[in-house]
């Protein structure tokens, strides 16, 4: 068998293959020709794409400290003993595979859960139920009797307070119907906002249903925000089964609940982003920089939100030391994400002094799943600039770069500095399935598919920092800081 695999459009589709050994001496000419030709042709060297996605697909090595990061060190939100055991683990494996690595010391908010637990109060004629259900982020708890009432349904913020007097001393219950992946943006609201909307119009307690695409009676978890300027109710998530039979019962009648959230809020802590550098071999001072985060939330270990992508981007740096690209590429994980931001805040106000040396931004925080394609938001011409350097990501099954939505909370409050944010777009179909629930563990992630992911990203990164000509800029953005922390201020 010919082993050469290389040639006008075969290099797209098995770069990760190639193989020139036993080749008739003919076939080696022809094969070293066509080598010759691409070398020529895709400004990105075949060999380090070789290599770069050769080691993200065969080495398993992000699949593997995926399984460690989860299974060894667990769940890690901010100000929790796994979160600071994720910053020793990450910035050791960064100085295995050979990046300059340090901390960043961060303030985080400290928030536990505790035990938590709710019913349906039986009605005549109609049994109690137990309820499945979790705290939202950031939520106060209840007293130690609990917080029960009589429930009142909304579906929108607008509904919460046209409820007026209606909702005063109940419980409000958060109902969509949240069933793709597009419903996270569209009710995501409710549990941010919902809470303190219910606390304006005198509510006891707020239930939600979960943000979730799938249900096998988990509840959902995510942070809320309290508006100074209401009163904290407690507020909790309940599974979608549980939702719907809420739903049901309300059709006939009466329904009242009780809920106990043990939760509460501990002094801020300190934390830590890990930065760890691959030094560029001829313009060091301009970044390309690769950010995941390396807190979850409490329920599980975060094996998909978001270990997944510090594992790919944890993936490029390794890869990365062994092919110097001109720039430096720098890979932060971030502390802080889910619960406040404090990271991502305190990286751009860090370093805004080389912001306008940051050239590329990327953020992994999509889950495992398979690349679908890339995007970016920058200056005009960008897209055209990039693209040679992107064929060997049809390999993977990757079209052309695109304009479109890139990003992401970390990188975010970088956007007034008017870094270009590059997007590497994976298949999310069934990552809300599972998002911040107890079943975001490690069973849900196919080690190709992250293989993919990671292969795709250290392409797209070696390309951003070995291109002769950086992207350009966008317009300058305001900050897109996608929530304030939830605590409630220290005088309440
Ligand atoms: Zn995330
Ligand atoms: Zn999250």
């Amino acid at each position: 068998m010919l082993g050469c695999h290389y040639g006008p459009k075969g290099f797209r589709d098995r770069v990760p293959r190639v193989e020139t050994n036993g080749l008739p001496s003919g076939g080696r000419v022809l094969c070293v020709a066509m080598f010759i030709a691409i070398l020529f042709a895709v400004p990105l060297p075949p060999q380090v794409a070789q290599r770069l996605l050769g080691g993200a697909l065969t080495d398993g090595v992000a699949y593997s400290r995926l399984a460690e990061l989860t299974d060894t060190i667990g769940p890690r939100l901010s100000g929790s003993a796994g979160a600071e055991a994720a910053v020793r683990w990450a910035r050791q494996k960064f100085q295995q595979d050979g990046l300059s690595v340090h901390l960043e010391a961060v303030k985080v908010p400290h928030w536990v859960r505790g035990e938590e637990r709710g019913e349906i109060l039986p009605e005549p004629g109609i049994v109690g139920h137990p309820l499945v259900l979790t705290a939202l982020g950031g939520s106060v708890g209840t007293p130690a009797s609990g917080a029960s009432g009589e429930v009142v349904e909304a579906h929108s913020i607008a509904e919460i307070a046209a409820l007026g007097d209606k909702a005063r001393g109940k419980i409000v219950f958060l109902n969509h119907t949240m069933g793709t992946k597009g419903g996270y943006g569209d009710f995501v609201g409710l549990r941010t906002r919902g809470p303190s909307e219910a606390g304006k119009v005198g509510a006891a307690a707020v239930v939600l249903r979960s943000l979730a695409t799938a249900s096998l009676r988990s509840p959902h978890t995510g942070t809320l925000v309290y508006d100074p300027a209401a009163p904290r109710i407690p507020a909790a998530a309940v599974s979608v089964e549980d939702a719907e039979l809420i739903h049901r019962l309300l059709q006939r009648g009466t329904v009242r609940i009780r809920l106990w959230l043990g939760c509460r809020w501990l002094p801020d802590a300190d934390s830590a982003n890990v930065v760890a550098d691959v030094r560029g071999r001829e313009i060091p001072d301009e970044i390309v920089l690769l950010g995941a985060h390396l807190d979850s939330w409490d329920l599980a270990t975060g094996a998909t939100d978001d270990g997944a992508g510090v594992v790919i981007v944890m993936e490029v740096g390794r890869l990365l030391v062994k092919d110097l690209p001109r720039r430096t590429v720098r890979i932060v994980l971030y502390m802080n994400e889910e619960n406040g931001l404090a990271g991502g805040k305190g990286y751009a106000a860090a370093h805004e002094a080389e912001l306008t040396r940051h050239v590329a931004a990327l953020e992994a925080d999509s889950g495992s799943g398979r690349p679908v394609g890339v995007t970016m938001h920058a200056g005009e011409g960008g897209v055209a600039l990039l693209k040679p350097w992107l064929g060997p990501l049809e390999s993977l099954g990757l079209g052309e770069p695109a304009e479109g939505e890139a990003g992401g909370a970390d990188i975010g409050p970088m956007a007034p500095a008017a870094v270009p944010f590059v997007g590497i777009q994976q298949e999310t179909s069934h990552y809300f399935d599972t998002h911040h629930s107890a079943a975001d563990t490690l069973d849900k992630v196919q080690p190709e598919s992250l293989g993919k992911a990671a292969a795709a990203f250290a392409v797209v990164a070696y390309a951003l920092a070995e291109m002769p000509q950086p992207l350009p800029r966008p317009a300058a953005q305001p900050a897109r800081n996608r929530q304030e922390p939830a605590k409630p201020a220290p005088a309440h």
